[in-house]
């Protein structure tokens, strides 16, 4: 089935029922009204001589625009290109050279992001009478760009595409949906970008409607429940964990707005009352630890997704007890695998849900492999390997890196080292990448993470390799500390003697005020590598 079709099934059933909520907008509609602006937008795409297979990017934060472009283009069998709203000129013209779109749906301005400032520095001609162009001779060129809040020149408002999608357009699309394939490529997705360049993922309606489905299924959502999403929508996290897995249950999707304000957040499930929160580690630290946590009544949560990276326990259990997350589930996985492919269900023991990613995903299979892909005994960590229906096309126009990541048997080499147990249940040790090798001994990062975030001053920590010339890596700690307490290096090693490891106390400690992060809230550890390396000389 397709994310239209689908789309139109929810409707039918469920047309009366909050669908959709953004608070910074004033936005409420229900399910029958979203439809009806997902299918005048995307008539609209059609009556500018937009094709089916054609790549339409977005740039932009959270907002109801994004939520309807995204169904918009499905039904009418266009490529979404998801662009990261804190992208740069640099990164944006890679992006769009990378995939080729023909449309691009921007924002007007988002903090000290002025997107059509920085589409201009890329395609002069913007401004001008005739359409913008990028420097491509392959690819086709940028025709036409929508601009979600504004009409600066040489753009065309969203509004105005929304009023043109009515009349005979409307019969187009319902024809041309009906034909869609469920295999047909719809959106390309880049990855966070955590170790590196980002690269485009090339998914399918198979691939991601139904790990939309999936995920609704391990939390147990119904039509009753509202789901806060403070993750970006440009990322999967929104998009497919988000967005996906309320429509395919008929629950509402409620949006604080466009940045992560964790005040915000904890206002939304207060005041709509939400059954159910999502976000990475970092974020559910921040909600923790806002000075308005003790005042905001979270009664109503029930269920939720923590996701992305690594989960401090501490932090599990501080958002089972404190947040009233009983049924809060843990999800691993990565863009190119739809993207999920462990999580934890409602039913797991409090035991696994914090201790590990939960179980293999329905209709997905998994191994662990060492170095030379021959599968390793139950708990010996190696690489995870998962294959099945939700293993993207492949990079876009990206044969190597694609060959790279999928072999010849449609495995999914996902780069992250990981244990699973007689029952199944898996534990991520960390990136392959991350390890630190010290003088031969291999030292997984995330273990002395979750040893230090016991320390009662410790906030948050990373841990990371830097180069050593004696032993190859020495091992790194980066630790934010609670607000108003002070500490030294000294007392941090003291705690860490006797109760692990020699070999594993870092032997840098550094106190700062924040990480590096991608817009996703994942620390970027290469650049931490790389500002103590500099650091260090
Ligand atoms: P890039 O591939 O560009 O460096 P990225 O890998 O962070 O960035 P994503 O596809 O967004 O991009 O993230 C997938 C990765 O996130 C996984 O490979 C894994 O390392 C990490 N991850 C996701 N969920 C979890 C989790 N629950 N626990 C631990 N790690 C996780
Ligand atoms: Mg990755």
């Amino acid at each position: 089935e397709t994310i239209g079709v689908h789309l139109d099934r929810v409707v039918a059933r469920w047309g009366d029922r909050t669908a959709l909520v953004v608070r910074e907008q004033g936005v409420r509609w229900t399910y029958a009204e979203l439809k009806e602006r997902v299918d005048a937008f995307a008539a609209g795409l059609l009556a500018l001589g937009l094709e089916p297979g054609d790549r339409v990017g977005i740039w932009s934060p959270n907002n109801a625009e994004w939520v309807i472009t995204q169904f918009a283009t499905a039904k009418a069998g266009l490529i979404l290109v998801n662009i990261n709203p804190a992208y740069r000129v640099h990164e944006l013209e890679y992006a769009l050279n990378k995939v080729g779109c023909r449309a691009l749906i921007t924002a007007t301005r988002f903090k000290t992001s002025d997107y059509l400032a920085m589409l201009r520095e890329i395609a002069p001609e913007l401004g001008s009478s005739h359409p913008g162009r990028l420097k491509s001779e392959r690819l086709p060129r940028l025709e036409t760009v929508i601009q979600i809040g504004g009409h600066e020149a040489g753009t065309l408002p969203f509004a105005e595409i929304l009023e043109a999608g009515s009349g005979p357009q409307r019969v187009r699309l319902d024809e041309l949906s009906r034909q869609l394939q469920f295999d047909d490529p719809i959106n390309i997705q880049f990855t966070s970008g955590t170790t590196g360049a980002p690269k485009g993922a090339t998914l399918t309606h198979h691939n991601i409607l139904n790990n939309g489905f999936f995920i609704g299924e391990a939390q147990r959502l119904s039509p009753e429940d509202k789901v806060c999403i403070p993750v970006p929508l440009y990322h999967c996290f929104g998009m497919v964990l988000g967005n996906l897995a309320c429509i395919t249950h008929g629950s509402a999707m409620i949006y604080p707005g466009g940045g992560f304000d964790p005040g915000a957040v904890l206002a939304t499930v207060h005041e709509e009352r939400c059954t159910a929160l999502y976000g990475v580690p970092t974020m559910f630290i921040a909600e923790l630890e806002h000075p308005s946590f003790k005042e905001v009544d979270l009664s109503s949560l029930r269920t939720g997704i923590m996701a992305g990276s690594p989960c401090p326990i501490e932090v599990m259990r501080r958002v089972i007890n404190e947040m009233n997350m009983r049924e809060v589930t843990i999800a691993y996985g990565m863009t190119e695998t739809s993207p999920v492919s462990f999580q934890s269900s409602v039913d797991d023991p409090i035991e696994r849900r914090v201790s590990t990613v939960g179980r293999i995903h329905p209709h997905v299979e998994v191994k662990i492999v060492d170095e030379r892909g021959r599968i390793v005994p139950r708990g010996v960590p190696g690489e995870l390997c998962t294959r099945g229906y939700s293993v993207m096309r492949g990079y876009w126009d990206d044969p190597e890196r694609t060959a790279e990541a999928i072999d010849a048997a449609r495995w999914m080499h996902t780069g992250d080292l990981a244990t699973i147990d007689e029952e199944g249940y898996c534990n991520i040790v960390g990136r392959i990448k991350d390890m630190v090798i010290r003088g031969g001994e291999n030292i997984y990062p995330r273990e002395i993470e979750e040893f230090l975030y016991t320390h009662p001053k410790v906030q948050d920590v990373q841990c990371f390799g830097v180069p050593d010339r004696k032993y190859g890596e020495e091992l790194c700690a980066a630790i934010i500390l609670r607000a108003g307490v002070e500490a030294t290096e000294e007392e941090i090693r003291k705690f860490c003697e006797g109760k692990i490891a020699h070999y594993k106390i870092p032997r840098y400690i550094r106190f700062v005020d924040s990480f590096p992060t991608t817009v996703t809230g994942k620390v970027q550890k290469f650049m931490l590598r790389a500002e103590t390396a500099a650091e260090l000389g």
